[in-house]
């Protein structure tokens, strides 16, 4: 720590992002959500064709050959959409536009534990407030006087799913801004776009990380009335996604074949996965992403976390209060999911 250090960053504790083993190991990855299928073959194509010279100069400010594209695919318009070095950006950039230091924020808990850093940054205060049964909204979200709330949906680490009915009609009687953090909706029966041009204190966030297999690229984007995108459009850095991630998540998005396809086997892996993990004993959440949440007593989810790690198995446990007796497990290729649950089952009888 430095003495120069403003005196929330003092405080803060930073996130702790997953695990990234390195390069070379032969490791099953389960722990941080990213897609076990390769990128499109149409945006390594284009990754191969980039040439020096788009790199030479800066990249399109306002990513508008990805906007146009996503906003046809999307049916937006284009100026409704802003995109950044993945979905945490757009977040910083939220808090920026619309948070003053010493307002608050809030948000159901468990949920995804940026929020709370960002707001640390910021400055603000926090209202965490714990779903209701199901994981439903909490009523009391209603009646703090947040300046901006965040509901990831589908949720995380929970995988649960709040309907976007449900949704709007929070929305509309909230006077906060809401932010729907839609990371894992591709994977979900149903998404809050809509929501965007009926309500105007609604922000929708959406990222390239999980169903299109691009975590490494970085892209995510924001999409919201023009007002909101405006005040947005004012904090963010002037070039702040490359030329080679707006390109290659333009092709991405382009490619609407692979994307269902890819999807498709991760969601039919999930229903696998979460009745053989019932089957071994543990209490499975119906999950609409791309990761389940499996809790058990005995043995403890940290011994569980660590046997597997031993036998080259990554899964995410997070050593925070409420989560202990839980793992993340993100859904892998049909082959890798088939050696987690018989690794399981000798863990089990060891355990
Ligand atoms: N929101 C949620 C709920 C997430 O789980 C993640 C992934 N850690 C993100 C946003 C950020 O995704 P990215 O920055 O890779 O777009």
């Amino acid at each position: 720590m430095s003495k120069f250090a403003r005196k929330n960053i003092v405080k803060l504790k930073p996130y702790v992002p997953g695990e990234q083993p390195k390069s070379g190991q032969k490791i099953i990855k389960l722990n941080t959500n990213e897609n076990p299928y390769p990128p499109s073959p149409k945006v390594l194509r284009k990754l191969r064709q980039i040439a020096g010279e788009q790199l030479r100069k800066y990249p399109e400010p306002l990513a508008e050959s990805f906007r146009n594209v996503a906003a046809r695919v999307l049916k937006v318009d284009s100026d409704m959409i802003i995109t950044g070095n993945g979905s945490d950006e757009i977040l910083t950039m939220i808090f920026r536009a619309f948070v003053d230091p010493g307002q608050l924020i809030a948000y159901p808990i468990p949920t995804y534990t940026l929020y709370p850093v960002l707001a640390g940054i910021q400055g603000a205060e926090i209202a965490e407030l714990p779903f209701e049964k199901d994981y439903q909204l909490p009523k009391s979200l209603l009646e703090t006087d947040a300046k901006v709330i965040f509901i990831a949906n589908p949720n995380a680490p929970t995988g649960t799913f709040i309907e976007p009915a449900v949704i709007s009609s929070f929305a509309k009687q909230s006077k906060s801004l809401i932010v729907i953090d839609e990371a894992y909706a591709d994977f979900a029966d149903g998404n809050c776009i809509e929501l965007v041009k009926r309500h105007n204190n609604v922000i929708v966030l959406r990222t390239f990380s999980k169903s299109y297999s691009l975590a490494g690229l970085r892209f995510g984007f924001a999409i919201a009335n023009r007002a909101i995108i405006g005040d947005m459009l004012k904090v963010k850095d002037s070039y702040n996604c490359d030329a080679i991630s707006i390109a290659l998540a333009t092709e991405a998005i382009k490619d609407r074949k692979y994307f269902q396809e890819t999807i498709g086997k991760i969601r039919k892996e999930r229903g696998w996965l979460t009745r053989k993990l019932r089957e071994l004993g543990f209490a499975v959440l119906d999950s609409q992403a791309n990761f389940v949440w499996a809790s058990i007593k005995r043995p403890s989810a940290s011994n569980i976390y660590t046997m597997l790690k031993q036998r080259g198995i990554l899964l995410r446990y997070f050593d925070k209060p409420g989560l202990r007796n839980s793992l993340r497990i993100t859904i892998g290729k049909p082959s890798e999911n088939r050696i987690l649950i018989r690794t399981l089952k000798d863990v089990l009888n060891k355990g």
